[in-house]
């Protein structure tokens, strides 16, 4: 379990805040707007009205007792880059800061953010990659070049053995799981037979997989 302080709580920042405590961590969650902290309560171990840019207001926090800092401030960037380089000063331990634009990003890099959240840009990629192809149900960036996606097994893999696709030498893939029955088996013997239509989960560069899948 994780101690996290969330500033920001608009739609993004109580989505982060909901799926931390689905995920079991403790968070104090802070926002300038009364409505919006009250709005989270349910999914926060602590909450504070306050206003992230004042920094006797954060040293009030310890922020470097918290494992991380989200700032989930997205639309006012002066506040968001102001709050982010106060936590950096306090010795926050891991900073991830939302961007809204490719100059948001690199100012937040600059200025003690560890890591950046770019809902945008992140969401577009996604979307863009599922809906190119009815192939691929999910998609997962590792970085510039690698991605795990889970794609549907195509129909001339049916009955074939893992060895026998030999995906890993001939396209440079390797198939980290297999869905069945709604779960995910991810110990796959070289010896397991693909059925038609399941699902599958393939690690790769992109270019290779579009190559496998024939996209
Ligand atoms: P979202 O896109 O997540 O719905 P939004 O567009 O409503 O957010 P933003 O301006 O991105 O609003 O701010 C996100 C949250 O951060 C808001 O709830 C806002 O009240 C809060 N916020 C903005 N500035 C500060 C600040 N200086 N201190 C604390 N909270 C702040």
């Amino acid at each position: 379990m994780k101690s996290i302080l969330l500033i920001g709580l608009g739609r993004f920042g109580r989505h982060v805040a909901m799926q931390l405590n689905h995920l079991g961590h403790e968070v104090m969650a802070v926002d300038n707007d009364e409505e919006r902290v009250n709005a989270v309560l349910p999914y926060v171990t602590n909450a504070m009205i306050g206003d992230s840019t004042k920094e006797s207001f954060l040293a009030s926090l310890e922020i470097g007792s918290f494992d991380a800092c989200i700032v989930a401030i997205g639309t006012d960037f002066q506040a968001s880059l102001e709050t982010t380089s106060i936590l950096k000063e306090m010795g926050a331990k891991k900073i991830v800061a939302r961007a809204s634009t490719d100059i948001h990003e690199k100012f937040l890099l600059r200025n003690g953010a560890d890591e950046v959240a770019y809902p945008e840009k992140q969401l577009a990629a996604w979307t863009a990659i599922r809906c190119a192809s009815d192939k691929i149900l999910d998609y997962f960036e590792l970085d510039e070049n690698y991605s795990i996606v889970e794609v549907v097994a195509p129909d001339d893999w049916s009955g074939k053995s893992v060895v026998e696709l030999d995906l890993r030498r001939r396209f440079n893939i390797n198939i980290l799981a297999v869905r069945e029955n709604s779960s995910l088996n991810i110990k796959i013997s070289p010896q397991r037979i693909m059925s038609k239509g399941e699902h599958v989960l393939l690690l790769g560069d992109e270019n290779d997989i579009q190559k496998c899948l024939k996209i």
